[in-house]
């Protein structure tokens, strides 16, 4: 094969690809008309103890066909469009809906509910008002919703979206950086942000940062060790700035043993458990998978 016919490959496969992306764009607003976004919660587990202390919102897009698809398919989709505002209100809505009924049946265990804000959410003028209306609507409580924004897109806020973060926060709202570690934080300017949560990115808890070679592990040193400094600095870092922190993708005993020893306050990933549908929160809560001696593998 000649390189034009590589490029004309390469053209039909992106041009299949935005095709796709255009058709998905295209019947988004019907699918969220009929019902076809549904959300599951992840849980939030203390290290320490390994108690479930809350779960994080995970909207997913359930076709007609069968097929499901994960956020990462179709949330920068609905950002472009702009469809993620009223499919973010709707998953808030929901999240909230479900964690007042948790709460209800369960009042000794209150669980936080963090769910996923995009930048262009903020932007929106009626953010906060609307927030207020539906914690009012769904009963469930300010001191108990986090709200996640990813570390670009938080760098990136300033004015009336700052302005709308620090209302929020003063109501009671938690804020947490989501894949913390893999932007470019201004540390200076992270301590003018109403932050209280910093939620480690995954890759520097499975070590693959290092793995993949895009942080250079020092000579003579293993690159475990190195992978440890890190998330040990960056845990330090947030106990100067009175932030907890949230490990993401925790897969393995050894990673959990690590963590704990490194003084990390929370953890999510497949090693508890994988987001479930709402009426299977409850189970979890009182029978954690984790702690059932159960093998890790296949949970
Ligand atoms: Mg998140």
């Amino acid at each position: 094969m000649d390189g034009r016919d590589r490029y004309a490959l390469f053209d039909a496969e992106r041009h299949r690809a935005d095709v796709r992306r255009f058709a998905l764009s295209a019947r988004m607003p019907e699918a969220l008309a009929r019902g076809e976004f549904v959300v599951e919660y992840q849980p939030l587990v203390r290290l320490c103890d390994q108690r479930m202390v809350g779960v994080e919102a995970l909207v997913r897009w359930q076709l007609p066909s069968g097929r499901r698809l994960g956020p990462d398919e179709f949330v920068p989709l609905a950002e472009q469009t702009g469809l993620i505002v009223p499919l973010g209100r709707a998953v808030l809505t929901e999240a909230c809906r479900a964690a007042a009924g948790w709460a209800a049946a369960d009042p000794d265990y209150p669980l936080l509910l963090s769910v996923n804000l995009a930048a262009r959410q903020v932007r929106e003028p009626d953010i906060v008002t609307e927030i207020a209306r539906i914690l009012a609507e769904t009963g469930w409580h300010p001191e108990l919703l986090q709200l996640e924004l990813t570390e670009s897109d938080l760098m990136g806020t300033s004015g009336e979206s700052l302005g709308a973060l620090r209302a929020l926060a003063a109501m009671g709202v938690r804020i947490a950086i989501d894949d913390f570690g893999t932007g470019y934080s201004n540390l200076a300017y992270l301590r003018h942000l109403p932050v209280h949560t910093l939620k480690l990115a995954g890759t520097f808890v499975t070590g693959a940062q290092l793995r993949d070679g895009l942080l250079a592990a020092p000579p003579g040193e293993a690159a475990d060790e190195a992978d440890n400094r890190v998330v040990a600095a960056v845990i330090q870092l947030a106990g100067v700035l009175g932030l907890s922190v949230t490990a993401e993708s925790v897969e393995t005993d050894a990673q959990l043993e690590r963590l704990r020893q490194l003084g990390c306050d929370t953890g999510q990933g497949w090693y508890f458990a994988r987001a479930v549908p709402s009426d299977e929160v409850p189970a979890l809560l009182h029978c954690p998978p984790w702690l059932s001696g159960a093998p890790a593998a296949g949970r």
